[in-house]
Protein backbone atom coordinates (compact mmCIF):
# COMPACT_ATOMS: atom_id res chain seq x y z
CA UNK A 1 0.00 0.00 0.00
CA UNK A 2 1.42 3.35 -0.99
CA UNK A 3 1.60 5.51 2.18
CA UNK A 4 -0.68 8.59 2.88
CA UNK A 5 2.03 11.50 2.12
CA UNK A 6 3.62 9.61 -1.26
CA UNK A 7 1.39 11.22 -4.29
CA UNK A 8 2.16 9.15 -6.97
CA UNK A 9 2.70 4.85 -7.37
CA UNK A 10 4.83 5.27 -10.36
CA UNK A 11 6.79 7.96 -11.99
CA UNK A 12 7.44 7.64 -15.59
CA UNK A 13 10.48 9.64 -17.22
CA UNK A 14 9.90 10.13 -21.05
CA UNK A 15 6.40 11.42 -22.51
CA UNK A 16 7.06 10.01 -26.17
CA UNK A 17 4.32 7.60 -27.36
CA UNK A 18 5.68 5.20 -25.36
CA UNK A 19 6.26 6.90 -22.33
CA UNK A 20 2.20 8.58 -22.79
CA UNK A 21 0.57 5.43 -23.65
CA UNK A 22 2.45 3.46 -20.65
CA UNK A 23 0.86 6.30 -18.41
CA UNK A 24 -2.71 5.91 -19.79
CA UNK A 25 -2.62 2.05 -19.39
CA UNK A 26 -1.42 2.14 -15.29
CA UNK A 27 -3.99 4.85 -14.26
CA UNK A 28 -6.84 2.15 -15.63
CA UNK A 29 -5.49 0.66 -12.99
CA UNK A 30 -6.21 3.42 -10.56
CA UNK A 31 -2.56 3.88 -10.70
CA UNK A 32 -1.09 7.56 -9.81
CA UNK A 33 1.27 8.46 -12.26
CA UNK A 34 3.80 11.13 -12.56
CA UNK A 35 4.94 11.87 -16.62
CA UNK A 36 8.30 13.52 -16.44
CA UNK A 37 8.70 15.40 -20.27
CA UNK A 38 11.02 17.54 -21.48
CA UNK A 39 10.02 20.95 -23.02
CA UNK A 40 8.77 20.45 -26.46
CA UNK A 41 11.55 19.80 -29.08
CA UNK A 42 11.85 23.01 -31.75
CA UNK A 43 9.48 22.46 -34.33
CA UNK A 44 10.61 21.02 -37.46
CA UNK A 45 7.63 21.82 -39.39
CA UNK A 46 7.21 21.60 -43.05
CA UNK A 47 5.41 24.59 -45.25
CA UNK A 48 2.10 23.34 -44.37
CA UNK A 49 3.20 23.19 -40.43
CA UNK A 50 3.37 20.23 -40.33
CA UNK A 51 5.82 18.16 -37.69
CA UNK A 52 7.63 14.63 -37.74
CA UNK A 53 7.39 13.74 -41.26
CA UNK A 54 7.67 10.10 -40.56
CA UNK A 55 4.51 7.41 -40.48
CA UNK A 56 4.26 4.75 -38.28
CA UNK A 57 3.02 1.16 -40.03
CA UNK A 58 1.97 0.30 -36.45
CA UNK A 59 0.55 -3.53 -36.14
CA UNK A 60 -3.36 -4.97 -34.62
CA UNK A 61 -1.61 -5.44 -31.27
CA UNK A 62 -0.58 -1.95 -31.06
CA UNK A 63 -3.80 -0.78 -32.38
CA UNK A 64 -5.92 -2.62 -29.49
CA UNK A 65 -3.22 -0.75 -27.23
CA UNK A 66 -3.85 2.52 -28.51
CA UNK A 67 -7.34 2.11 -28.95
CA UNK A 68 -8.03 0.59 -25.22
CA UNK A 69 -6.44 4.08 -24.04
CA UNK A 70 -9.04 6.06 -26.63
CA UNK A 71 -5.52 7.41 -28.49
CA UNK A 72 -6.25 5.19 -31.54
CA UNK A 73 -6.33 8.89 -34.41
CA UNK A 74 -8.88 7.28 -36.30
CA UNK A 75 -12.17 7.67 -33.36
CA UNK A 76 -14.23 10.97 -33.49
CA UNK A 77 -12.07 12.62 -36.16
CA UNK A 78 -14.14 15.93 -37.70
CA UNK A 79 -15.27 14.93 -40.95
CA UNK A 80 -13.05 17.71 -42.91
CA UNK A 81 -9.90 16.11 -41.60
CA UNK A 82 -7.97 14.05 -43.68
CA UNK A 83 -7.74 10.52 -41.90
CA UNK A 84 -4.63 10.11 -40.05
CA UNK A 85 -5.04 6.21 -40.49
CA UNK A 86 -4.77 4.41 -43.37
CA UNK A 87 -4.78 0.71 -43.48
CA UNK A 88 -2.41 -1.23 -45.90
CA UNK A 89 -4.03 -3.70 -48.00
CA UNK A 90 -0.91 -5.50 -50.06
CA UNK A 91 2.70 -4.85 -49.37
CA UNK A 92 5.08 -5.72 -52.73
CA UNK A 93 8.10 -6.28 -51.63
CA UNK A 94 11.29 -5.80 -54.57
CA UNK A 95 14.21 -7.58 -54.24
CA UNK A 96 17.32 -6.16 -56.63
CA UNK A 97 17.45 -9.19 -59.25
CA UNK A 98 13.91 -9.44 -59.95
CA UNK A 99 12.80 -11.61 -57.04
CA UNK A 100 9.40 -10.79 -55.66
CA UNK A 101 6.39 -11.47 -52.17
CA UNK A 102 3.84 -10.09 -52.19
CA UNK A 103 1.19 -9.94 -48.86
CA UNK A 104 -2.39 -9.15 -49.30
CA UNK A 105 -4.99 -8.54 -46.16
CA UNK A 106 -7.78 -10.24 -47.95
CA UNK A 107 -5.80 -13.60 -48.94
CA UNK A 108 -4.73 -13.97 -45.14
CA UNK A 109 -8.44 -13.05 -43.92
CA UNK A 110 -6.92 -9.80 -42.15
CA UNK A 111 -8.72 -6.05 -42.18
CA UNK A 112 -5.47 -4.94 -43.15
CA UNK A 113 -1.64 -6.25 -43.11
CA UNK A 114 -1.45 -3.02 -40.80
CA UNK A 115 -2.32 0.70 -40.51
CA UNK A 116 -0.25 3.97 -41.52
CA UNK A 117 -0.36 6.44 -38.69
CA UNK A 118 0.36 10.06 -38.99
CA UNK A 119 2.88 10.44 -36.56
CA UNK A 120 1.82 14.10 -35.36
CA UNK A 121 -2.14 12.98 -35.11
CA UNK A 122 -1.06 10.13 -32.79
CA UNK A 123 1.01 12.46 -30.61
CA UNK A 124 -1.84 15.28 -30.73
CA UNK A 125 -4.56 12.11 -29.89
CA UNK A 126 -2.52 10.61 -26.86
CA UNK A 127 -1.73 14.62 -25.65
CA UNK A 128 -6.15 14.88 -25.37
CA UNK A 129 -6.72 11.47 -23.97
CA UNK A 130 -4.05 12.60 -21.25
CA UNK A 131 -6.00 16.13 -20.94
CA UNK A 132 -9.43 13.28 -19.29
CA UNK A 133 -7.02 11.23 -17.06
CA UNK A 134 -6.73 12.94 -13.71
CA UNK A 135 -4.79 10.24 -12.78
CA UNK A 136 -1.85 11.46 -14.89
CA UNK A 137 0.15 14.14 -13.84
CA UNK A 138 2.53 16.11 -16.35
CA UNK A 139 5.76 17.63 -14.44
CA UNK A 140 8.44 19.06 -16.50
CA UNK A 141 11.46 16.83 -16.62
CA UNK A 142 13.75 19.74 -15.18
CA UNK A 143 12.28 19.49 -11.79
CA UNK A 144 13.66 16.62 -9.36
CA UNK A 145 11.16 13.48 -9.93
CA UNK A 146 8.92 12.32 -7.51
CA UNK A 147 10.11 9.63 -5.59
CA UNK A 148 7.62 6.47 -5.93
CA UNK A 149 7.92 2.41 -5.68
CA UNK A 150 8.34 2.54 -9.15
CA UNK A 151 10.04 4.38 -12.21
CA UNK A 152 9.73 3.63 -15.97
CA UNK A 153 12.21 4.94 -17.91
CA UNK A 154 10.90 5.69 -21.56
CA UNK A 155 13.41 8.14 -22.65
CA UNK A 156 14.36 7.09 -25.88
CA UNK A 157 17.72 5.53 -27.41
CA UNK A 158 19.80 8.15 -25.52
CA UNK A 159 18.22 8.18 -22.01
CA UNK A 160 20.45 10.54 -18.93
CA UNK A 161 18.60 8.07 -16.34
CA UNK A 162 19.10 5.29 -18.13
CA UNK A 163 23.20 5.82 -17.75
CA UNK A 164 22.41 7.79 -14.10
CA UNK A 165 21.07 4.68 -13.05
CA UNK A 166 24.02 2.76 -14.45
CA UNK A 167 22.53 0.58 -17.00
CA UNK A 168 24.37 -0.59 -20.14
CA UNK A 169 23.09 0.31 -23.80
CA UNK A 170 25.16 -1.70 -26.46
CA UNK A 171 25.10 -0.01 -29.56
CA UNK A 172 25.63 -1.47 -32.68
CA UNK A 173 25.29 1.78 -35.25
CA UNK A 174 24.74 0.70 -38.54
CA UNK A 175 26.81 2.44 -41.55
CA UNK A 176 23.09 3.67 -43.03
CA UNK A 177 20.73 7.00 -42.11
CA UNK A 178 17.01 7.25 -42.95
CA UNK A 179 16.02 9.53 -44.89
CA UNK A 180 11.87 10.19 -44.61
CA UNK A 181 9.82 12.82 -46.53
CA UNK A 182 6.45 12.94 -47.75
CA UNK A 183 5.51 12.32 -52.03
CA UNK A 184 2.07 12.77 -53.54
CA UNK A 185 1.69 10.28 -56.51
CA UNK A 186 0.11 11.14 -59.64
CA UNK A 187 -2.12 7.49 -59.20
CA UNK A 188 -3.90 6.77 -55.96
CA UNK A 189 -1.79 3.99 -54.04
CA UNK A 190 -4.84 1.96 -53.10
CA UNK A 191 -3.87 0.52 -49.85
CA UNK A 192 -0.69 -0.44 -51.27
CA UNK A 193 3.02 -0.51 -49.56
CA UNK A 194 5.83 -1.29 -51.42
CA UNK A 195 9.59 -1.71 -50.48
CA UNK A 196 12.60 -2.25 -53.00
CA UNK A 197 15.71 -3.76 -51.47
CA UNK A 198 18.38 -2.58 -54.18
CA UNK A 199 21.98 -2.09 -54.21
CA UNK A 200 22.13 -1.93 -50.51
CA UNK A 201 19.77 0.37 -49.99
CA UNK A 202 15.77 0.04 -48.99
CA UNK A 203 13.26 2.11 -49.89
CA UNK A 204 9.32 1.92 -49.25
CA UNK A 205 6.45 4.22 -50.09
CA UNK A 206 4.04 3.60 -47.47
CA UNK A 207 0.11 4.71 -48.73
CA UNK A 208 -1.85 7.55 -46.41
CA UNK A 209 -4.66 9.28 -46.73
CA UNK A 210 -7.91 6.20 -47.86
CA UNK A 211 -7.47 4.20 -50.31
CA UNK A 212 -8.26 6.70 -53.38
CA UNK A 213 -5.91 8.85 -51.17
CA UNK A 214 -2.03 9.84 -53.39
CA UNK A 215 0.02 10.92 -50.95
CA UNK A 216 2.79 8.66 -49.47
CA UNK A 217 5.41 8.59 -46.76
CA UNK A 218 9.04 7.62 -47.99
CA UNK A 219 11.69 5.87 -45.60
CA UNK A 220 14.77 5.33 -47.64
CA UNK A 221 17.64 3.21 -46.04
CA UNK A 222 20.98 4.83 -47.28
CA UNK A 223 24.62 5.26 -46.42
CA UNK A 224 25.08 7.97 -44.05
CA UNK A 225 27.02 10.16 -46.42
CA UNK A 226 24.68 9.82 -48.93
CA UNK A 227 21.76 10.79 -46.67
CA UNK A 228 23.42 13.98 -46.01
CA UNK A 229 23.65 14.60 -49.55
CA UNK A 230 19.47 13.83 -50.16
CA UNK A 231 19.30 16.89 -47.79
CA UNK A 232 20.66 19.37 -49.34
CA UNK A 233 18.97 18.38 -52.62
CA UNK A 234 16.13 21.04 -53.90
CA UNK A 235 13.27 19.32 -54.16
CA UNK A 236 13.34 18.70 -58.05
CA UNK A 237 16.59 16.74 -57.13
CA UNK A 238 15.11 15.15 -54.77
CA UNK A 239 12.90 13.67 -56.71
CA UNK A 240 14.87 12.47 -59.50
CA UNK A 241 17.11 10.46 -56.90
CA UNK A 242 14.09 8.85 -55.44
CA UNK A 243 12.40 7.65 -59.00
CA UNK A 244 15.60 6.21 -59.91
CA UNK A 245 15.90 4.08 -57.00
CA UNK A 246 11.82 2.89 -57.78
CA UNK A 247 11.96 3.06 -61.34
CA UNK A 248 8.88 5.81 -61.38
CA UNK A 249 8.74 8.39 -63.65
CA UNK A 250 10.05 11.66 -61.89
CA UNK A 251 6.76 13.36 -63.43
CA UNK A 252 4.84 11.13 -61.05
CA UNK A 253 6.67 11.83 -57.74
CA UNK A 254 5.91 15.44 -56.43
CA UNK A 255 7.38 16.12 -53.52
CA UNK A 256 5.05 17.31 -50.57
CA UNK A 257 7.14 17.46 -46.87
CA UNK A 258 10.52 18.06 -47.12
CA UNK A 259 13.44 15.00 -46.39
CA UNK A 260 14.61 14.44 -42.79
CA UNK A 261 17.19 11.77 -41.36
CA UNK A 262 17.59 9.46 -38.75
CA UNK A 263 20.71 7.40 -37.59
CA UNK A 264 20.17 3.95 -37.36
CA UNK A 265 21.26 1.30 -35.01
CA UNK A 266 20.70 -2.12 -33.66
CA UNK A 267 20.81 -1.53 -29.87
CA UNK A 268 19.50 -2.51 -26.37
CA UNK A 269 19.93 -2.40 -22.61
CA UNK A 270 21.56 -5.65 -21.59
CA UNK A 271 19.45 -5.13 -18.03
CA UNK A 272 15.70 -3.62 -18.48
CA UNK A 273 15.16 -3.66 -14.64
CA UNK A 274 16.60 -3.11 -11.48
CA UNK A 275 14.83 -2.94 -7.87
CA UNK A 276 12.24 -0.14 -8.89
CA UNK A 277 12.95 0.72 -11.77
CA UNK A 278 12.52 -0.59 -15.95
CA UNK A 279 13.31 0.61 -18.92
CA UNK A 280 10.80 0.59 -22.00
CA UNK A 281 10.44 1.63 -25.89
CA UNK A 282 13.90 2.76 -27.40
CA UNK A 283 15.71 3.43 -23.78
CA UNK A 284 15.31 -0.22 -23.91
CA UNK A 285 16.18 -1.36 -27.57
CA UNK A 286 16.34 0.16 -31.06
CA UNK A 287 16.48 -1.54 -34.39
CA UNK A 288 16.63 -0.96 -38.06
CA UNK A 289 12.89 0.54 -39.20
CA UNK A 290 13.17 -1.75 -42.25
CA UNK A 291 10.19 -3.62 -40.86
CA UNK A 292 8.27 -1.09 -39.11
CA UNK A 293 8.66 -2.50 -35.50
CA UNK A 294 10.37 -0.30 -33.33
CA UNK A 295 7.47 1.52 -31.86
CA UNK A 296 5.15 -1.39 -32.37
CA UNK A 297 7.77 -3.01 -29.92
CA UNK A 298 8.12 -0.26 -27.64
CA UNK A 299 3.91 -0.35 -26.93
CA UNK A 300 4.09 -4.23 -26.40
CA UNK A 301 6.82 -3.41 -23.58
CA UNK A 302 3.89 -0.67 -22.09
CA UNK A 303 1.11 -3.66 -22.80
CA UNK A 304 3.07 -6.27 -21.07
CA UNK A 305 4.49 -3.87 -18.44
CA UNK A 306 1.19 -2.77 -17.43
CA UNK A 307 -0.30 -6.51 -17.61
CA UNK A 308 2.45 -7.94 -15.15
CA UNK A 309 1.55 -5.15 -12.80
CA UNK A 310 -2.15 -5.64 -12.69
CA UNK A 311 -1.61 -9.26 -12.18
CA UNK A 312 1.18 -8.91 -9.46
CA UNK A 313 0.23 -10.83 -5.89
CA UNK A 314 -1.71 -8.79 -3.51
CA UNK A 315 1.42 -8.33 -1.24
CA UNK A 316 4.39 -7.33 -4.22
CA UNK A 317 5.28 -3.77 -4.46
CA UNK A 318 4.77 -2.24 -7.95
CA UNK A 319 9.11 -2.08 -7.38
CA UNK A 320 9.43 -5.93 -6.48
CA UNK A 321 12.44 -7.09 -9.09
CA UNK A 322 11.01 -10.67 -9.23
CA UNK A 323 7.96 -9.17 -10.94
CA UNK A 324 9.78 -6.44 -13.16
CA UNK A 325 12.31 -9.49 -14.35
CA UNK A 326 8.41 -11.33 -15.75
CA UNK A 327 7.86 -8.04 -17.67
CA UNK A 328 12.09 -8.63 -18.91
CA UNK A 329 12.00 -12.05 -19.78
CA UNK A 330 8.76 -11.68 -21.98
CA UNK A 331 9.84 -8.43 -23.83
CA UNK A 332 13.90 -8.87 -24.05
CA UNK A 333 12.45 -12.90 -26.43
CA UNK A 334 10.35 -10.68 -28.19
CA UNK A 335 12.89 -7.84 -29.22
CA UNK A 336 15.55 -10.66 -29.38
CA UNK A 337 13.69 -12.10 -32.52
CA UNK A 338 12.61 -8.96 -34.49
CA UNK A 339 16.33 -7.76 -33.67
CA UNK A 340 17.60 -10.39 -35.29
CA UNK A 341 15.59 -10.89 -38.08
CA UNK A 342 15.49 -6.73 -39.46
CA UNK A 343 19.69 -7.16 -38.64
CA UNK A 344 19.40 -10.18 -40.86
CA UNK A 345 17.84 -8.85 -43.60
CA UNK A 346 20.14 -5.71 -43.70
CA UNK A 347 23.02 -7.22 -43.61
CA UNK A 348 21.89 -9.91 -46.25
CA UNK A 349 20.57 -6.88 -48.74
CA UNK A 350 23.63 -4.88 -48.26
CA UNK A 351 26.04 -7.88 -50.17
CA UNK A 352 26.91 -7.18 -53.39
CA UNK A 353 28.22 -10.41 -53.62
CA UNK A 354 26.43 -12.34 -57.05
CA UNK A 355 25.63 -15.73 -55.71
CA UNK A 356 23.94 -14.52 -52.20
CA UNK A 357 22.19 -11.92 -54.53
CA UNK A 358 21.22 -14.46 -56.54
CA UNK A 359 20.40 -16.78 -53.29
CA UNK A 360 18.31 -14.15 -51.70
CA UNK A 361 16.44 -13.05 -54.77
CA UNK A 362 15.37 -16.94 -54.99
CA UNK A 363 14.27 -16.82 -51.69
CA UNK A 364 11.36 -14.01 -51.77
CA UNK A 365 10.24 -15.65 -54.79
CA UNK A 366 10.42 -18.53 -53.02
CA UNK A 367 8.80 -17.48 -49.71
CA UNK A 368 6.08 -15.98 -52.44
CA UNK A 369 4.81 -19.38 -53.32
CA UNK A 370 4.54 -21.27 -49.81
CA UNK A 371 1.14 -20.24 -48.23
CA UNK A 372 1.54 -21.44 -44.93
CA UNK A 373 4.53 -19.65 -44.48
CA UNK A 374 3.38 -16.50 -46.06
CA UNK A 375 0.55 -16.42 -43.47
CA UNK A 376 2.56 -16.86 -40.55
CA UNK A 377 4.70 -14.28 -41.23
CA UNK A 378 1.60 -12.35 -42.01
CA UNK A 379 0.08 -13.03 -38.37
CA UNK A 380 3.23 -12.73 -36.43
CA UNK A 381 3.75 -8.68 -38.21
CA UNK A 382 -0.48 -8.25 -36.50
CA UNK A 383 1.99 -9.06 -32.83
CA UNK A 384 -0.87 -10.58 -31.92
CA UNK A 385 -0.42 -13.74 -29.32
CA UNK A 386 2.14 -16.45 -31.87
CA UNK A 387 0.91 -19.89 -33.36
CA UNK A 388 3.29 -22.33 -34.32
CA UNK A 389 5.42 -21.82 -37.48
CA UNK A 390 4.46 -23.97 -39.98
CA UNK A 391 5.91 -27.64 -40.66
C1 LIG B 1 12.78 6.58 -40.02
C2 LIG B 1 12.10 5.76 -38.95
C3 LIG B 1 10.90 5.13 -39.25
C4 LIG B 1 10.27 4.38 -38.27
N1 LIG B 1 9.12 3.73 -38.61
C5 LIG B 1 8.51 2.95 -37.70
C6 LIG B 1 7.32 2.24 -38.05
O1 LIG B 1 6.84 2.32 -39.20
N2 LIG B 1 6.72 1.47 -37.11
C7 LIG B 1 7.23 1.36 -35.86
O2 LIG B 1 6.66 0.63 -35.03
N3 LIG B 1 8.36 2.03 -35.49
C8 LIG B 1 9.00 2.81 -36.37
N4 LIG B 1 10.13 3.50 -36.01
C9 LIG B 1 10.65 3.38 -34.62
C10 LIG B 1 10.01 4.43 -33.69
O3 LIG B 1 10.30 5.71 -34.17
C11 LIG B 1 10.55 4.30 -32.25
O4 LIG B 1 10.63 2.96 -31.89
C12 LIG B 1 9.63 5.04 -31.27
O5 LIG B 1 9.57 6.40 -31.60
C13 LIG B 1 10.16 4.89 -29.84
O6 LIG B 1 9.30 5.59 -28.99
P1 LIG B 1 9.80 5.95 -27.49
O7 LIG B 1 8.64 6.68 -26.86
O8 LIG B 1 10.32 4.75 -26.83
O9 LIG B 1 11.05 6.92 -27.67
P2 LIG B 1 11.14 8.38 -28.29
O10 LIG B 1 10.19 8.55 -29.43
O11 LIG B 1 12.59 8.64 -28.53
O12 LIG B 1 10.61 9.32 -27.12
C14 LIG B 1 11.40 9.56 -25.96
C15 LIG B 1 10.85 10.77 -25.24
O13 LIG B 1 11.59 10.98 -24.03
C16 LIG B 1 11.97 12.34 -23.93
N5 LIG B 1 13.19 12.44 -23.10
C17 LIG B 1 14.47 12.19 -23.45
N6 LIG B 1 15.27 12.39 -22.38
C18 LIG B 1 14.48 12.75 -21.35
C19 LIG B 1 14.72 13.08 -19.98
N7 LIG B 1 15.95 13.08 -19.47
N8 LIG B 1 13.65 13.37 -19.19
C20 LIG B 1 12.40 13.36 -19.70
N9 LIG B 1 12.11 13.08 -20.98
C21 LIG B 1 13.14 12.76 -21.80
C22 LIG B 1 12.14 12.82 -25.37
O14 LIG B 1 11.98 14.21 -25.46
C23 LIG B 1 10.98 12.07 -26.06
O15 LIG B 1 9.78 12.77 -25.94
C24 LIG B 1 10.81 4.26 -36.96
C25 LIG B 1 12.02 4.90 -36.66
C26 LIG B 1 12.66 5.63 -37.66
C27 LIG B 1 13.98 6.31 -37.32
Amino acid sequence: MPSMTQRFDVCIRGGGIVGSTLALLLAQQRLRVALCVQAARPSVAGPDGHGDVRAYALNAASRQVLESVRAWPEAGLPPDMSPPVTPVQRMDVMGDQGGTLTFSALASGHPALNWMVDVPALEARLAEAMRFQSLVQVLPASDTPPATPLTVICEGKRSATRTEWGMDYEVKAYPHHAVAARLLLSAPHQGVARQWFQQGEIMALLPLGGENGRSVALVWSVPADKARHLLTLDAPGFITEVAQRCQLESSTLELTHAPQSWPLELSQASRWVLPGVALAGDAAHAMHPLAGQGLNMGLGDAAELARVLHDREYWRPLGDIKLLRRYERARKADFMAMGQLTDGLFNLFRQDNKLVQNLRNWGLSGVDQIAPLKSWLTRRATGLRDPEPPH
